[in-house]
């Protein structure tokens, strides 16, 4: 037999051939290792980049990067387990909402989250800035908190998919993010590794997600469906719109509040459906029968939220921190709102600090931005279209650069966009 080598492998695929799982394995277990050097490991994602997988690569890739590390065991848990994980997008807080919304239904919700980077938010982030709060938990305290809880949410282990931790960090500044496998397969492994017997995919579409174009979107959620079932874990995905941002808020202590304000039985009318459409999925693959706009109705889906901050150190009834400035940016005409990016309000959001450039950054907890106004409002001219929140004034002028060009008002409604655009299962 021939000796494995990185540079076959980068060859291999350079030219269009297909990777035998060997070569798979030897690629993400040296590279894991340290023996394999990140140049290596770059040419071959670019060659992936260009040339795809085959569906047994990304089979054997997925199932290399989820061996990489350890698997969390949540058989212990007498409640089904089932999490949902998005692909990113802006003003996107629906996991807030969902884990104590589906705990309270009934099921077990551990959502391992990660944090933003660049335009998009990070659930950590976001629940941060309630004062006392802590992500950190050790796997212990996850599966303890999962059975008298219910629901979890905390950053995911450094022992988990660690090849997706190093191959994650080395995409990010070698222009590789943007493939569907590579994609899949790294939140999948993740996914896969924490444990969970359901999941509900939220695949974005539109200006604000990684992937804009909805054929791609659709793609990367039959993929990652078909990763999963493959796996074992039950798995179904939605695809929504990602266009102009979710809610009214994004930023970090902000999305606190409009979540709060939805488990109060207000906040906007988007984040609810969106929220309820992925809670029914999520308690239908884990076969609990209660209603959860009834749970939501009731108030139970608070109670839970509660509880669910308690037991990580923080105090729900503590006030949120306030942004010392802010900005409002006005309409320039009288007419319909037809556009608000969501790709230039999540880096706008960024750079009054709610956001990181890169993963050491610290972030504002205050720092966001407020939606006065959603695209298909009447609006009049001088009316606040924006509030841009931060402690640090030096950044507004970055942000309304984010927002040049963002802001469409015109005489016509925009055409009407669902909010979910399809529904993709095994
Ligand atoms: N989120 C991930 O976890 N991985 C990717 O590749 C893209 C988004």
């Amino acid at each position: 037999m021939t000796a494995l080598n990185a540079l076959d492998v980068i060859r291999t695929k350079r030219d269009g051939g297909e990777l035998s799982d060997e070569q798979i394995r030897f690629l993400i277990e040296g590279y894991t290792a340290g023996t394999i050097p990140d140049e290596q490991v770059s040419a071959l994602l670019m060659a992936i980049v260009f040339r795809g997988m085959t569906p047994r690569e990304l089979a054997t890739w997925t199932a290399a990067m989820i061996e990489s590390g350890e698997r969390l065991d949540l058989s212990s848990v007498s409640r089904p387990t089932v999490d949902k994980h998005s692909t990113g997008g802006v003003g996107d807080k629906t996991s807030l909402v969902l884990c104590p919304l589906v705990a309270a239904c009934g099921a077990a919700v551990p959502q391992l989250s990660g944090r933003g980077l660049g335009h998009t938010g990070g659930t950590l982030d976001k629940l941060e800035a309630i004062p006392g709060w802590r992500a950190k938990l050790d796997n212990d305290e996850i599966v303890r908190l999962l059975e008298t809880v219910g629901g979890v949410i905390c950053a995911a282990s450094e022992g988990l998919a660690p090849a997706d931790r190093k191959l994650y960090a080395l995409r990010d500044v070698t222009g590789t993010v943007e493939s569907i496998p590579l994609i899949a397969s790294s939140i999948m492994s993740k996914k896969i590794a924490e444990g969970t017997a359901a999941l509900v995919l939220d695949v974005k579409t539109g200006s604000g997600a990684f992937l804009p174009p909805i054929e791609q979107g659709r793609e990367l959620a039959r993929t990652m469906v078909g990763i999963g079932e493959g796996n074992g874990v039950r798995t179904v995905a939605l695809i929504t719109d990602m266009e102009w941002p979710l809610g009214m808020a994004a930023g970090n202590g902000v999305e606190v509040a409009e979540s709060v304000e939805v488990l109060a039985g207000g906040g906007p009318s988007d984040l609810i459906e969106l929220t309820l459409a992925l809670a029914r999925e999520m308690c239908e693959l884990a076969g609990v029968s209660l209603d959860p706009h009834d749970v939501l109705a009731s108030g139970r889906a608070m109670d839970k939220w509660r509880e669910m901050i308690r037991a990580q150190g923080g105090d729900p009834d503590a006030p949120l921190p306030q942004a010392k400035e802010s900005e409002v940016l006005r309409a320039d005409a009288t007419g319909y709102l037809r556009r608000l990016d969501a790709r230039a309000v999540g880096n706008a959001a960024w750079r009054l600090g709610a956001g990181r450039a890169r993963k050491e950054d610290p972030v504002s907890p205050s720092a966001g931005v407020l939606l006065r106004a959603k695209p298909g409002d009447r609006i009049t001219a001088g009316a606040p279209l924006l509030e841009l929140l931060t402690d640090d004034p030096d950044r507004i002028p970055a942000a309304l650069a984010a927002l040049e060009g963002a802001i469409e008002i015109g005489p016509e409604p925009p055409p009407f966009r669902p909010l979910v655009h399809e529904r993709i299962s095994a």
